[in-house]
């Protein structure tokens, strides 16, 4: 979508014309952009929905730029990237000449973004656009409406929460995300109304955020996330070439129940890895006060309490806790098993995109899994469309 859609095929003009000087011009051009966005995504996009949604994917917007935003840093890039070439053709008598309009640019820019430097290589667009684009970022937090707006945003500008955005979207190795899944995922990430105002199947009145879905007690979603998580983890081990099974007999941890998975040969240091999984709740109220503040703070406690519950493994098998959450974050123990697991997927597979793939077949396991949580809520017997904008 973000490749499609108008800026990248309109960056030949941003790059090499004065075009931030024409703000209708750009406002009519943006306008078009967000009417093509809410019919095709079917969102109602309020103003700060649309300048998240326009962020690049990294920051945790959808990476579908404003033409606003990015007709500054394209042209002084440009500027600054012809200005050699233009001074050979040109006879050197002529001395040091500047293209028209670039000093009105810096200033404009400098204007914009104070007590920042100009960028150390000035042909890097780039290098213009990031501060403009943290600028944008920071006032979205400034200005957070509540402490959950708050962790949302903190949330989904973290590397793994924007995976299932840059995942090629395909039917055949099941990277595709339905509509209705996809429009969930997306609302969840920009904060978007998910659907009407509803009574949840447990009593609890649903706001049009839907977020009570992701903690609810009869969370739809929940178990087939959990069994969707490890079946990827599995996949990966088997295809690093380290034969792995779901739900080993024989380890049981102290409440009586089994770790998730176990590796059928060593791992490393000549004993097997056994993994338990869990995906937390970013914006579950208890886990507010520590979202609000770090990413990943719901992960990384519930991967703590995973690693009590299983201290009384012993010392011949490595124990690895694989907590996510459902805006996306990983827990540290998580991004450790990932990057060992990665390594080997790679050394396996001879791809370097191999163990991106891995990450991003995860972030897909969890967006389903919220879909389902939040269609979960509805009463049963309720024609879908009543409720949920679909
Ligand atoms: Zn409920």
């Amino acid at each position: 979508m973000k490749h499609c859609l108008f800026v990248p095929k309109f960056t030949y003009i941003l790059r090499g014309s004065h075009f931030w000087k024409h703000p209708t011009l750009i406002s009519n051009l943006d306008n078009l952009i967000l009417e093509t966005l809410t019919t095709v995504f079917n969102i109602s996009f309020g103003e700060r929905t649309w300048t998240q949604a326009s962020l690049p994917v990294r920051l945790g917007g959808l990476g579908i730029r404003k033409i606003s935003s990015v007709a500054l840093p394209a042209f002084l890039a440009s500027v600054h990237g012809a200005q050699n070439l233009i001074g050979k053709i040109l006879a050197p008598s002529l001395g040091v000449l500047e293209a028209a309009h670039c000093s009105e640019a810096k200033n404009v820019w400098s204007l914009t973004c104070p007590n920042t430097d100009p960028p150390v290589n000035p042909c890097s667009q780039r290098q213009w656009d990031e501060p403009l684009c943290r600028l944008t970022r920071n006032s979205l937090l400034e200005t957070a409406l509540s402490p959950t707006d708050r962790a949302r945003l903190i949330a989904t500008a973290e590397w793994e929460s924007g995976l299932w955005l840059q995942a090629l979207p395909s039917p055949t190795i099941g990277t595709l995300l339905d509509n209705s899944t996809f429009r969930l995922a997306t609302c969840l990430r920009i904060g978007a109304s998910t659907n009407m105002p509803h009574r949840c199947q447990c009593g609890v009145m649903v706001d049009n955020l839907g977020h009570h879905g992701l903690s609810c007690s009869r969370s739809a979603g929940r178990i087939p996330r959990h069994a969707s998580i490890n079946d990827v983890i599995r996949r990966a081990f088997v295809s690093a070439k380290v034969p792995a099974l779901l739900e080993p007999n024989g380890l049981v941890r102290d409440d009586g129940k089994r770790p998730d998975g176990m590796t059928l040969v060593p791992w490393s240091m000549g004993r097997p890895l056994v993994w338990d999984a869990t995906c937390v709740d970013t914006l579950a109220p208890s886990h507010i006060p520590g979202t609000k503040v770090d990413a990943g703070a719901a992960a990384s406690s519930a991967e703590s309490l995973k690693r009590r519950k299983y201290v009384n493994l012993g010392s011949s098998y490595i124990f690895a806790a694989f907590g996510v959450e459902t805006l996306g974050p990983w827990g540290p123990s998580a991004r450790r098993l990932y990057k060992e697991l990665a390594k080997r997927l790679i050394e396996a597979s001879g791809d370097q995109r191999a163990g991106l793939y891995f990450a991003q077949r995860i972030s897909i396991a969890i967006q389903r899994g919220n879909a389902a949580s939040l269609l979960g809520t509805l009463p049963s017997g309720l024609d879908l469309g009543q409720i949920f904008y679909l």
